[in-house]
């Protein structure tokens, strides 16, 4: 199976300044988990994302207060969340190069999609930049998809949860959001509840607590994740991979393993095509962790995950998501 990769050289430019976490290095050990993956490599240059492609999810004078900071050298947006010169030009390739990747899938079978895009997207609201995101790279190319009346699913991994995507596409019922998250932490939003509200039954938020690992996650997956995407039947299935709930990740307290990556990855191809899946980077900050989990992601999308057992979650972790499967079987039948 063949692996389009979007990538653009301004991912590398983007300047978070020095210690970031999030920085240009992590561009570099995903593209040795994309080449690891044994998957054919086809490079597609990432676009830059129209100004009317991101207006549809983001204000057109937040687009371009980003523009006129870059331009002046760059700054502090919130307190982590940091441009430089050429931050602009990168948040447009990232957000271009999601929409880019679905404009070629199209025309290709045994195939599938993945985008280095760099700055990450999900936390990004309408008017405001927040944990490392800038413009809502998913969101801008879901909301794409929804101009042409695709069904959109979006999987959401990254151990935060995605509130810009849920802020921006919530509503629509043409939109499943689907989150696994670490509960209790940053952004401090997406709880079980809001499958009842915005449009019913489109927002699935699972929090986990801190130490869930893989045997707990693989069960949720395959008991809910793929059920409620499956019954959603989406023409289009983007996912916003952040690799930051692997056990090696210095920013949170999730314990997966590479392999766990594959298995949900593997899973999909039960529900959809992996010429109709994009996988998104969002965050990920551990380099091994990112280029293990990248391989795996996408031997799973290839029907080939990695072998490997989950880690052991602590006792009580299947009885806190128990509410969220509680949350999901009042919209789904699972
Ligand atoms: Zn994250």
């Amino acid at each position: 199976m063949k692996v389009v990769v979007a990538t653009h050289p301004s991912a590398l430019e983007h300047d978070t300044g020095p210690g970031h976490p999030e920085n240009p290095q992590r561009v570099a050990a995903v593209l040795r988990g994309v080449g690891g993956s044994g998957l054919e490599v086809v490079e597609l240059e990432a676009p830059r994302a129209a100004i009317a492609d991101l207006e549809r999810v983001h204000d057109a004078s937040y687009i371009e207060h980003i523009r006129l900071l870059c331009d002046a050298g760059g700054g502090m947006l919130d307190y982590d969340t940091v441009v430089s010169p050429a931050s602009y030009e990168a948040a447009l390739r990232a957000a271009g190069g999601v929409m880019a990747l679905i404009e070629d899938l199209e025309t290709r079978s045994d195939a599938t999609g993945f985008a280095v895009s760099r700055p990450p997207g999900h936390h990004a609201l309408s008017a405001r930049a927040m944990g490392f995101c800038l413009f809502n790279n998913v969101a801008v190319a879901a909301a794409a998809l929804r101009e042409r009346e695709m069904r959109v699913a979006i999987l959401d991994w990254d151990v935060h949860h995605g509130n810009g995507t849920q802020a921006l596409l919530g509503d629509d019922p043409g939109v499943l959001y689907v989150s696994l998250h670490q509960d209790g932490f940053y952004p401090y939003e997406g709880v079980p509840g809001d499958i009842d509200r915005m449009a019913p039954g489109t927002n699935v938020n699972v929090p986990l607590q801190a130490g869930t690992a893989g045997d707990v996650v693989r069960e949720l997956w395959d008991g809910v994740v793929v059920p409620v995407v499956g019954l959603f039947e989406p023409d289009w299935v983007l996912v916003s991979a952040g690799f930051d709930a692997h056990q090696a990740d210095p920013l949170a307290e999730l314990s997966l393993v590479g392999s766990d990556y594959g298995y949900m990855a593997e899973a999909m191809r039960r529900v959809i095509a992996p010429e109709r899946v994009v996988v998104a980077l969002e965050g990920g900050y551990d380099p091994g962790a990112l280029e293990e989990s990248v391989s795996a992601t996408l031997m799973g999308l290839a029907g080939e995950a990695p072998p490997g057992d989950p880690l052991s979650s602590p006792p009580g972790s299947r009885l806190a998501a128990d509410t969220a499967v509680e949350a999901v079987s009042r919209h789904w039948a699972i």
